[in-house]
């Protein structure tokens, strides 16, 4: 399916869900396992820890929709080219935009939160700031992303690491940034991808300030 016409919390819901659906036949490059897997291990573990807010959660779980949506719908709900959603977790890549600010553009262009929308724009960022304040946190990552790290622009320094450190959000991003690194397992069984139906309608039907039909 394509993007919807008319943007209600049911319609929206659909079709990230379908975008997701498709991902399971693409692979994560770099990993073991599908993209569909990577997401759905990802919002397992926001889903794990009772304080986090589904806002969260669905951002776990659309945290890499920018990288495998499909490009005519990429141009139809990001204008052409992702809008900078400006802020600390801007992308630093030159030239064509990385998949994380694209997907931040368009879940904000389908009615998610802003807060969805950073957190998935953020995720690289974020990568790149726990880098900068955890040595460890560098250690773990797995061979492909310390490899990505180089062309992510390395750790952040200065003005930059502070200003994400001061950021609304920046607790929630250096979680999500965790659980994406460990959302990598082969053959884990996790909760399916229709079990997340009702919660992606309920934060945006709050976003939309519409009722759930
Ligand atoms: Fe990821």
């Amino acid at each position: 399916m394509g993007v919807p016409d008319q943007k209600t919390p049911a319609s929206v819901t659909e079709y990230v869900l379908s975008v997701l659906d498709a991902s399971e036949r693409t692979p994560y490059i770099g990993e073991d396992i599908s993209q569909l897997q990577h997401s759905l291990q990802a919002a397992a573990q926001a889903a794990d820890d009772p304080a986090v807010d589904e806002a969260t959660q669905v951002a776990a779980l659309l945290h890499d929709i920018g990288q495998f949506t499909p490009a005519a719908d990429l141009r139809i709900l990001t204008g052409g080219e992702a809008k900078n959603l400006g802020g600390q977790s801007a992308s630093q890549s030159v030239g064509r935009a990385g998949h994380e600010t694209l997907g931040g553009a368009m879940l904000l262009s389908l009615g998610f939160s802003e807060k969805v929308a950073r957190l998935v724009e953020s995720h690289v960022a974020s990568k790149r700031y726990l880098c900068a304040v955890d040595e460890s946190y560098y250690e773990k990552l797995s061979d492909a992303s310390k490899k990505s790290l180089k062309y992510q622009g390395g750790p952040m320094s200065g003005a930059e690491k502070d200003e994400f450190a001061a950021g609304e959000w920046c607790r929630e991003m250096c979680q999500l940034r965790i659980w994406d690194d460990r959302a990598k397992e082969k053959d884990l069984k996790v909760r399916d991808l229709e079990s997340w139906r009702p919660v992606v309608e309920r934060v945006l039907s709050a976003s939309l300030g519409v009722p759930v039909a």
